[in-house]
């Protein structure tokens, strides 16, 4: 009979997907049970897709088969381990496109479509949640984890601009701003099924980072419609497709000026760019946000109205669920 130790090892070399090391390491896996040929094993899935279980359980049955002396594997999956929110991240090739406010609003919108969602501020060039819904406080901590605000909107946020003076984020290196935003994504979210993302804008070594360790489950790219805008947002959905993030979709905004006497939309940055460019790079396009007196008004008071939002947002969710 094969040793208990020999089948851990077999078993520790079957990667898991979450961790990057081996089910026994990851404690995904305790040690197999041995009786005769047979062997029992137990992993945890918890937070997997459907397709990382199947990959995981395969695997498994195969390199516990491999041990001299197995006639037959025995394998249990259980998923106790709560899942997590999905994260979705709202990125953009640059500033200034409006992420943050597609971000804010897509939230609010998903809430109200009956989704228990949360938004995290991780922009640390520009933290601009607080004050876009209106909630500039201090965040308390239990257990050492941040517990989320709860803002006027009714969606619950943690922002950077929370946790230190304007500005201030801007100066740390890497590894300071990393482990700042995983303070935010590893708080105490409780029901929450996803949260949205705001993105430091660009595509550096912080954003690489942040989308390696958080593993969103899709990213949404918001982009205004010049040509500029355009190249900055096709490096956002390289950086995103380097880390095997899928991309949901596009989202236009901007895309064209609504005046507010007559209601008329006019193009003064052309229209459909963002679309086209979808379209090239064979994905989704979500939608169109026009550049609105409205929306900037509501987002400097601090009481954003997504009904501008409500089609992308059915457009996400529609994706999400798929
Ligand atoms: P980013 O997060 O990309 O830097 P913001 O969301 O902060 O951009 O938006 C930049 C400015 O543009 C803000 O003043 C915001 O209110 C405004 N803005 C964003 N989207 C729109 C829109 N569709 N119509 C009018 N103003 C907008």
């Amino acid at each position: 009979m094969a040793g208990s130790d020999v089948l851990s090892t077999a078993l520790d070399r079957v990667i898991d997907p979450s961790t990057g090391v081996g089910l026994v390491a990851s404690g995904r896996a305790a040690a197999p049970r041995q009786a005769g040929g047979t062997v029992d094993a137990m992993i945890e899935v918890g937070g997997l897709d459907a397709v990382e279980r199947d990959a995981v359980e395969q695997q498994a049955r195969a390199a516990l088969s491999a041990v001299p002396g197995v006639e037959n594997v025995r394998i249990l999956l259980t998923a106790e381990r709560a899942a997590g929110p999905r994260l979705i991240a709202v990125a953009s090739g640059k500033g200034g496109v409006g992420k943050s406010t597609v971000a804010a609003n897509l939230a609010i919108a998903l809430m109200r479509m009956g989704m228990k969602v949360g938004l995290v501020d991780a922009d640390i060039y520009g933290p601009s949640q607080p004050r876009l819904l209106d909630a500039d406080v201090k965040p308390e901590a239990h257990d050492g984890k941040l517990v989320p605000v709860l803002t006027k909107s009714g969606v619950p946020m943690l922002s950077l601009g929370q946790l230190v003076a304007p500005g201030q984020a801007v100066a740390w290196r890497g590894p300071m701003a990393g482990k700042a935003l995983d303070q935010l994504v590893d708080a105490h979210w409780g029901g929450a099924e996803i949260l949205i993302v705001d993105m430091p804008p660009g595509t550096g070594d912080v954003q690489l980072s942040m989308i390696q360790k958080h593993k969103p489950a899709g990213a949404v790219i918001v982009s205004t419609p010049q040509d500029l805008a355009l190249i900055d947002a096709e490096r956002a959905i390289d950086l995103f497709n380097k880390a095997g993030v899928p991309i949901i979709g596009l989202v236009e905004n901007m895309a064209g000026y609504q005046c507010p006497s007559c209601g008329e939309i006019s193009d003064p940055f052309g229209n459909g760019g963002t679309e086209a460019e979808a379209a090239r790079l064979g994905l989704p396009f979500l939608g169109r946000i026009p550049l609105a007196i409205d929306i900037r008004k509501a987002s400097d008071a601090g009481t954003p109205d997504p009904a501008p939002f409500a089609a992308v947002a059915r457009e996400v969710a529609a994706r999400l669920n798929r």
